[in-house]
């Protein structure tokens, strides 16, 4: 009897070890094992009936504890792993690498135009607006750019349908229409309605008829200034433009420099320079060793567009320029083809 006693506690002690390391799937050929038909416990309780009443009394309620003990054993685990199941399928796993998320954004002209506007405004310019589609007469005439200047060609210069003769006497400059080639249009617009003295700038697009390579695109962005006043001089404007590259670049001592050059709507007209911003003066090839980097093209605004905006010959003095937007983002932001602001290649968007 103590012999039945012992084995069915020797068994229950088997069926916490092996029930302990079991999975699902063994669970059920362990519960087969220990408490089915077959097994030694079923065995033993179908033998109770040939022991005496004593030790039925006895052994019988051992068994069936036992019985009871296992199924238990068995359930607890099986409620673990499906726990743990449950448990993984929810499971975050905190050190894996995250999902990258890209907002949107400004283009990276867009954005030099607003760094732009900023500095200007601070400087107390106002920013000023032209249309990208111009007359004839605002976009070279009033300028003073002369009618067989080759800027006029078709070479250079998308010009519109608009079924106006070409015959010169019949030709009516106001009601012929191009994309303007550049924002210079908008000092003739804002003339033509503001008093001096002011100060603007216009940012904007321009187009012109060109083949796309690393430094020319048939659309662009120049930013205009024109500063108008009754004692305006090149000292002005010298003043003016270096701090503005001094802070666009971030250079204190930034120099500026001015070349003669010739442009119909100023006089006298210069090109203009800054110190190299990679080297500082001193020579790289940035600046192909020279020390200086060509910005654009500026001057006194000539007299005869004064008179075409409808100002008194000699009344009052300004400067004008324009430079191109994306040369210096270019500069800027060490960007090396033009091409690449337009064309939408992520792998550039997302850089700036
Ligand atoms: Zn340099």
């Amino acid at each position: 009897m103590t012999n039945i006693s012992g084995k069915i506690k020797e068994l229950v002690k088997t069926a916490k070890k092996e029930v302990a390391v079991g999975d699902l799937e063994r669970l059920e050929k362990l519960r087969v094992k220990f408490l089915g038909r077959k097994s030694e416990l079923t065995k033993i309780l179908k033998s109770l009936k040939d022991l005496s009443v004593e030790e039925k009394k006895k052994i019988g309620p051992v068994a069936n504890e036992a019985r009871i003990k296992i199924n238990e054993l068995i359930e607890t685990k099986k409620e673990e792993l499906l726990a743990e199941i449950d448990r993984q399928k929810n499971w975050i796993d905190v050190t894996a690498p995250g999902k990258k998320k890209y907002l949107g954004k400004l283009n990276l002209i867009s954005q030099v135009q607003r760094e732009i506007e900023e500095i200007f405004t601070k400087m107390g310019f106002e920013i000023a607006d032209g249309p990208e589609i111009e007359d004839e007469w605002h976009n070279f005439s009033a300028l003073n750019v002369p009618k067989d200047h080759p800027a006029r060609d078709m070479q250079d210069t998308f010009w519109l349908e608009s079924g106006n003769s070409q015959d010169e006497a019949e030709h009516n400059e106001r009601k012929t229409f191009l994309p303007r080639t550049h924002t210079s249009n908008a000092q003739i617009r804002y003339m033509e309605t503001h008093q001096p003295p002011f100060k603007i700038i216009v940012p904007g697009r321009c187009f012109r008829n060109e083949a796309s390579d690393s430094t020319h695109e048939h659309t662009f962005h120049q930013f205009e200034a024109l500063v108008v006043g009754d004692d305006i001089s090149v000292a002005n404007f010298k003043d003016i433009a270096q701090k503005f590259f001094a802070k666009f670049f971030g250079i204190e001592d930034l120099k500026v420099r001015l070349r003669p050059s010739y442009f119909p709507f100023t006089e006298p007209s210069f090109e203009f320079d800054i110190s190299c911003t990679v080297c500082g003066g001193d020579g790289c090839k940035a600046c192909k060793g020279g020390g200086w980097l060509e910005i654009g093209g500026a001057g006194m605004v000539n007299q005869r567009v004064f008179e075409a905006s409808g100002y008194s010959k000699d009344k009052y003095q300004g400067f004008a320029w324009g430079f191109g937007l994306e040369r210096l983002a270019m500069m800027k932001y060490q960007v090396d083809d033009i091409r690449l602001f337009a064309d939408g290649d992520l792998r550039f968007v997302r850089q700036f």
